[in-house]
Protein backbone atom coordinates (compact mmCIF):
# COMPACT_ATOMS: atom_id res chain seq x y z
CA UNK A 1 0.00 0.00 0.00
CA UNK A 2 1.26 3.71 -0.86
CA UNK A 3 -0.29 6.66 0.83
CA UNK A 4 -0.14 9.89 -1.31
CA UNK A 5 -1.03 13.36 0.43
CA UNK A 6 -1.75 16.36 -1.35
CA UNK A 7 -1.27 19.31 0.81
CA UNK A 8 -3.02 22.30 -0.55
CA UNK A 9 -3.22 25.73 0.52
CA UNK A 10 -6.25 24.80 2.66
CA UNK A 11 -6.89 20.91 2.81
CA UNK A 12 -4.92 17.60 3.14
CA UNK A 13 -6.19 15.57 0.34
CA UNK A 14 -5.17 12.18 0.97
CA UNK A 15 -5.12 8.26 -0.64
CA UNK A 16 -4.19 5.62 -0.71
CA UNK A 17 -3.48 3.22 -3.51
CA UNK A 18 -2.47 -0.76 -3.92
CA UNK A 19 1.48 -1.40 -4.10
CA UNK A 20 0.14 -3.93 -6.97
CA UNK A 21 2.12 -2.61 -10.09
CA UNK A 22 -1.18 -1.42 -11.77
CA UNK A 23 -0.93 1.07 -14.28
CA UNK A 24 -4.21 2.74 -13.12
CA UNK A 25 -3.92 2.40 -9.79
CA UNK A 26 -7.47 3.58 -8.61
CA UNK A 27 -7.38 4.98 -4.40
CA UNK A 28 -8.91 2.07 -2.02
CA UNK A 29 -9.26 5.08 0.57
CA UNK A 30 -9.39 9.21 0.80
CA UNK A 31 -9.21 11.26 3.68
CA UNK A 32 -9.32 15.13 3.71
CA UNK A 33 -8.12 17.61 6.67
CA UNK A 34 -7.11 20.81 6.88
CA UNK A 35 -3.63 21.57 6.27
CA UNK A 36 -3.29 23.90 9.06
CA UNK A 37 -0.26 26.34 8.26
CA UNK A 38 3.04 26.50 9.63
CA UNK A 39 5.84 23.76 9.69
CA UNK A 40 4.25 22.07 12.96
CA UNK A 41 0.73 22.24 12.40
CA UNK A 42 1.49 21.05 8.63
CA UNK A 43 3.41 18.04 9.92
CA UNK A 44 1.13 17.32 12.70
CA UNK A 45 -2.17 17.22 9.93
CA UNK A 46 -0.12 15.13 7.64
CA UNK A 47 0.93 12.42 10.31
CA UNK A 48 -2.49 12.46 10.93
CA UNK A 49 -3.57 12.16 7.62
CA UNK A 50 -1.07 9.21 7.53
CA UNK A 51 -2.57 7.47 10.84
CA UNK A 52 -6.12 7.61 9.15
CA UNK A 53 -5.54 6.24 5.99
CA UNK A 54 -3.09 3.24 7.71
CA UNK A 55 -6.23 2.68 9.75
CA UNK A 56 -8.64 2.57 7.08
CA UNK A 57 -6.22 -0.15 5.56
CA UNK A 58 -5.77 -1.90 8.01
CA UNK A 59 -1.85 -1.62 7.19
CA UNK A 60 0.26 -0.68 9.69
CA UNK A 61 2.00 2.66 9.23
CA UNK A 62 5.77 1.07 9.43
CA UNK A 63 4.28 -1.29 6.74
CA UNK A 64 3.62 0.82 3.96
CA UNK A 65 5.70 0.65 0.84
CA UNK A 66 6.14 4.55 0.70
CA UNK A 67 4.16 7.90 1.61
CA UNK A 68 4.61 10.63 -1.04
CA UNK A 69 3.63 14.27 -0.21
CA UNK A 70 2.47 16.84 -3.09
CA UNK A 71 3.17 20.50 -1.56
CA UNK A 72 2.96 23.71 -3.51
CA UNK A 73 6.35 25.94 -4.37
CA UNK A 74 9.77 25.13 -4.19
CA UNK A 75 10.73 21.17 -3.70
CA UNK A 76 13.70 19.41 -3.75
CA UNK A 77 12.89 15.93 -4.64
CA UNK A 78 15.86 14.45 -4.50
CA UNK A 79 15.95 15.84 -0.53
CA UNK A 80 12.37 16.32 0.86
CA UNK A 81 13.39 19.94 1.23
CA UNK A 82 10.46 22.60 0.89
CA UNK A 83 12.23 25.85 -0.31
CA UNK A 84 8.93 27.66 0.04
CA UNK A 85 5.40 27.10 0.12
CA UNK A 86 4.44 30.73 1.34
CA UNK A 87 0.56 29.25 1.41
CA UNK A 88 1.29 27.04 3.92
CA UNK A 89 4.03 28.69 5.51
CA UNK A 90 6.89 26.49 5.21
CA UNK A 91 10.51 28.19 4.48
CA UNK A 92 13.35 25.81 3.95
CA UNK A 93 11.47 22.66 5.64
CA UNK A 94 13.10 19.46 5.23
CA UNK A 95 9.49 18.28 5.09
CA UNK A 96 10.50 15.04 3.85
CA UNK A 97 13.24 13.67 6.77
CA UNK A 98 10.40 14.90 9.40
CA UNK A 99 7.48 12.91 8.02
CA UNK A 100 9.81 9.79 7.70
CA UNK A 101 10.99 10.20 11.28
CA UNK A 102 7.38 10.41 12.84
CA UNK A 103 5.95 7.92 10.41
CA UNK A 104 8.79 5.10 9.90
CA UNK A 105 8.11 4.93 6.30
CA UNK A 106 10.03 6.41 3.31
CA UNK A 107 8.88 9.63 2.20
CA UNK A 108 9.34 11.21 -1.33
CA UNK A 109 8.28 14.97 -1.65
CA UNK A 110 7.09 16.42 -5.25
CA UNK A 111 5.70 19.70 -6.14
CA UNK A 112 1.75 19.84 -6.20
CA UNK A 113 1.57 20.20 -9.56
CA UNK A 114 4.19 17.77 -10.79
CA UNK A 115 2.20 15.30 -8.63
CA UNK A 116 -0.85 15.69 -10.16
CA UNK A 117 0.76 15.99 -13.52
CA UNK A 118 1.76 12.20 -12.84
CA UNK A 119 -1.21 11.36 -11.25
CA UNK A 120 -3.17 12.05 -14.00
CA UNK A 121 -0.90 9.81 -16.68
CA UNK A 122 -1.35 7.01 -14.24
CA UNK A 123 -5.27 7.30 -13.46
CA UNK A 124 -6.09 7.96 -16.99
CA UNK A 125 -4.00 5.64 -18.55
CA UNK A 126 -2.14 8.31 -20.89
CA UNK A 127 -0.07 7.10 -23.35
CA UNK A 128 3.01 8.93 -24.09
CA UNK A 129 4.31 12.24 -22.35
CA UNK A 130 2.13 14.92 -21.11
CA UNK A 131 1.82 17.85 -20.17
CA UNK A 132 -0.71 19.01 -16.89
CA UNK A 133 -1.39 22.07 -17.51
CA UNK A 134 -2.85 23.58 -14.07
CA UNK A 135 -5.26 26.53 -14.59
CA UNK A 136 -5.81 27.45 -10.57
CA UNK A 137 -5.22 30.97 -8.76
CA UNK A 138 -2.37 30.97 -10.55
CA UNK A 139 -0.74 29.01 -14.11
CA UNK A 140 1.56 26.48 -14.48
CA UNK A 141 2.46 23.05 -15.92
CA UNK A 142 3.44 19.47 -15.14
CA UNK A 143 5.32 17.45 -17.36
CA UNK A 144 5.38 13.61 -17.82
CA UNK A 145 7.82 12.84 -20.47
CA UNK A 146 8.62 9.20 -21.34
CA UNK A 147 6.91 7.83 -18.09
CA UNK A 148 9.53 10.24 -15.55
CA UNK A 149 8.52 13.41 -14.09
CA UNK A 150 10.27 16.30 -15.53
CA UNK A 151 11.56 18.54 -13.17
CA UNK A 152 14.43 20.69 -14.69
CA UNK A 153 17.82 21.35 -12.98
CA UNK A 154 16.01 24.25 -10.95
CA UNK A 155 12.75 22.51 -10.40
CA UNK A 156 11.18 25.28 -12.83
CA UNK A 157 10.53 23.02 -16.15
CA UNK A 158 6.72 23.48 -17.03
CA UNK A 159 6.67 26.64 -14.95
CA UNK A 160 5.27 28.88 -18.34
CA UNK A 161 3.12 30.95 -16.24
CA UNK A 162 5.94 33.17 -15.81
CA UNK A 163 6.75 33.30 -19.51
CA UNK A 164 5.96 37.45 -20.14
CA UNK A 165 3.41 37.48 -23.49
CA UNK A 166 2.73 41.10 -23.25
CA UNK A 167 5.57 43.93 -22.62
CA UNK A 168 2.46 46.52 -21.75
CA UNK A 169 0.35 43.89 -19.53
CA UNK A 170 -0.07 43.61 -15.76
CA UNK A 171 2.88 43.50 -13.36
CA UNK A 172 2.65 39.70 -12.05
CA UNK A 173 3.97 39.01 -8.13
CA UNK A 174 7.12 37.36 -9.59
CA UNK A 175 8.79 40.83 -10.71
CA UNK A 176 8.11 40.63 -14.30
CA UNK A 177 5.22 42.18 -16.57
CA UNK A 178 2.63 40.77 -18.59
CA UNK A 179 3.24 37.58 -17.54
CA UNK A 180 1.00 34.45 -19.11
CA UNK A 181 -0.39 33.93 -15.70
CA UNK A 182 -1.38 37.58 -15.72
CA UNK A 183 -4.09 37.14 -18.61
CA UNK A 184 -4.57 33.18 -17.92
CA UNK A 185 -5.49 31.81 -14.96
CA UNK A 186 -7.71 32.16 -11.85
CA UNK A 187 -6.11 35.73 -10.57
CA UNK A 188 -6.30 36.72 -13.90
CA UNK A 189 -9.96 36.16 -14.17
CA UNK A 190 -10.26 38.30 -11.21
CA UNK A 191 -8.24 40.97 -12.07
CA UNK A 192 -10.18 41.38 -15.43
CA UNK A 193 -13.77 40.79 -14.11
CA UNK A 194 -13.27 42.55 -10.27
CA UNK A 195 -16.87 41.05 -8.47
CA UNK A 196 -17.66 39.80 -5.54
CA UNK A 197 -18.44 36.62 -6.77
CA UNK A 198 -16.87 33.63 -4.92
CA UNK A 199 -15.64 32.51 -8.14
CA UNK A 200 -14.92 35.36 -10.59
CA UNK A 201 -13.84 33.29 -13.45
CA UNK A 202 -17.54 31.76 -13.33
CA UNK A 203 -19.08 35.05 -13.42
CA UNK A 204 -17.26 36.43 -16.03
CA UNK A 205 -18.14 33.22 -18.42
CA UNK A 206 -21.76 34.08 -17.09
CA UNK A 207 -22.23 37.80 -17.88
CA UNK A 208 -20.28 36.71 -21.09
CA UNK A 209 -22.97 34.87 -21.77
CA UNK A 210 -25.48 36.81 -21.68
CA UNK A 211 -23.60 39.01 -23.89
CA UNK A 212 -21.91 41.93 -21.62
CA UNK A 213 -19.58 43.06 -24.31
CA UNK A 214 -17.15 44.08 -21.58
CA UNK A 215 -16.99 40.58 -20.07
CA UNK A 216 -17.06 39.42 -23.82
CA UNK A 217 -13.76 40.73 -24.31
CA UNK A 218 -12.34 40.33 -20.84
CA UNK A 219 -13.33 36.17 -21.56
CA UNK A 220 -11.30 36.79 -25.11
CA UNK A 221 -8.06 37.68 -23.46
CA UNK A 222 -8.69 34.62 -20.90
CA UNK A 223 -9.46 31.78 -23.53
CA UNK A 224 -6.55 33.42 -25.77
CA UNK A 225 -3.59 33.07 -23.17
CA UNK A 226 -5.13 29.55 -22.40
CA UNK A 227 -4.87 28.83 -25.65
CA UNK A 228 -1.29 30.36 -25.70
CA UNK A 229 -0.27 28.05 -22.65
CA UNK A 230 -1.49 25.02 -24.93
CA UNK A 231 0.73 26.04 -27.76
CA UNK A 232 3.62 26.70 -25.81
CA UNK A 233 3.81 23.65 -24.37
CA UNK A 234 2.70 22.14 -27.94
CA UNK A 235 5.86 23.87 -29.34
CA UNK A 236 8.24 23.19 -26.15
CA UNK A 237 7.71 19.62 -25.28
CA UNK A 238 5.33 18.28 -28.48
CA UNK A 239 3.83 15.97 -25.59
CA UNK A 240 0.84 13.85 -27.12
CA UNK A 241 -1.57 14.82 -24.45
CA UNK A 242 -2.30 17.83 -22.17
CA UNK A 243 -4.63 17.66 -19.79
CA UNK A 244 -6.06 20.95 -17.96
CA UNK A 245 -6.69 20.70 -14.46
CA UNK A 246 -7.25 22.98 -11.73
CA UNK A 247 -10.00 25.28 -10.02
CA UNK A 248 -10.58 26.45 -13.67
CA UNK A 249 -11.54 23.15 -15.27
CA UNK A 250 -14.20 22.76 -13.25
CA UNK A 251 -15.81 25.40 -16.23
CA UNK A 252 -15.76 21.85 -18.29
CA UNK A 253 -16.60 23.09 -21.88
CA UNK A 254 -18.27 26.77 -21.15
CA UNK A 255 -14.49 27.35 -20.86
CA UNK A 256 -13.16 24.33 -23.13
CA UNK A 257 -15.65 25.37 -25.69
CA UNK A 258 -14.27 29.01 -26.65
CA UNK A 259 -10.38 27.54 -25.80
CA UNK A 260 -10.75 24.99 -29.03
CA UNK A 261 -12.10 27.79 -30.77
CA UNK A 262 -8.71 30.11 -30.05
CA UNK A 263 -7.10 26.87 -31.21
CA UNK A 264 -8.68 26.90 -34.58
CA UNK A 265 -7.98 30.23 -35.25
CA UNK A 266 -4.40 29.88 -34.60
CA UNK A 267 -4.46 27.13 -36.77
CA UNK A 268 -6.52 29.27 -39.34
CA UNK A 269 -3.17 31.70 -39.74
CA UNK A 270 -0.58 29.33 -39.94
CA UNK A 271 -0.34 26.21 -41.45
CA UNK A 272 2.29 25.19 -38.99
CA UNK A 273 0.18 25.59 -36.55
CA UNK A 274 -2.47 23.65 -38.20
CA UNK A 275 -0.04 20.67 -38.65
CA UNK A 276 0.11 20.73 -35.54
CA UNK A 277 -3.78 19.46 -34.58
CA UNK A 278 -3.53 20.84 -30.85
CA UNK A 279 -7.14 20.94 -30.01
CA UNK A 280 -7.11 17.19 -31.00
CA UNK A 281 -4.48 16.69 -28.33
CA UNK A 282 -6.49 18.84 -25.46
CA UNK A 283 -8.71 16.85 -22.77
CA UNK A 284 -9.92 17.45 -19.51
CA UNK A 285 -9.14 15.97 -16.51
CA UNK A 286 -12.00 13.89 -14.85
CA UNK A 287 -14.02 15.89 -11.98
CA UNK A 288 -13.46 14.44 -8.65
CA UNK A 289 -9.98 12.50 -10.02
CA UNK A 290 -7.48 13.30 -6.85
CA UNK A 291 -4.55 13.37 -9.30
CA UNK A 292 -2.29 15.28 -7.23
CA UNK A 293 -2.51 12.97 -4.44
CA UNK A 294 -2.45 9.87 -6.49
CA UNK A 295 0.47 10.68 -7.77
CA UNK A 296 1.92 11.80 -4.91
CA UNK A 297 1.44 7.75 -4.08
CA UNK A 298 3.03 7.28 -7.31
CA UNK A 299 5.95 9.05 -6.97
CA UNK A 300 6.70 6.38 -4.06
CA UNK A 301 7.41 4.06 -6.89
CA UNK A 302 9.20 6.35 -9.19
CA UNK A 303 12.80 5.34 -9.75
CA UNK A 304 14.60 8.34 -9.95
CA UNK A 305 13.56 9.84 -6.24
CA UNK A 306 15.81 8.42 -3.56
CA UNK A 307 13.66 8.00 -0.69
CA UNK A 308 14.29 10.07 2.25
CA UNK A 309 16.11 7.88 5.43
CA UNK A 310 13.71 6.68 7.36
CA UNK A 311 15.38 7.26 11.09
CA UNK A 312 12.83 5.67 13.57
ZN1 LIG B 1 5.27 36.07 -13.40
Amino acid sequence: MRLGLDIGGTKIDAVAVADDGARSPRPVHRVRLPSGFGTDEVLDNAVEAARRLSALTGVPLGRLASVGVGVPGVVDATTGRVGHAVNLGLVDTALGDELARRLGVPVRVENDVNAAALGAWHAMSLQGSIAYLNLGTGLAAGLVLDGQVRRGAHGAAGEIGHVPVDPAGAWCACGQRGCLETVASGSAAARLWPTTALHPARALLDAAADGDHLAVQARRTLVDGVAQAVRLLALTVDVQTIVVGGGMSALGDELMGPVREALAHQAAASSFIASLDLASRLVLLPAGLPAAAVGAAMAGAQADLVPVATLS
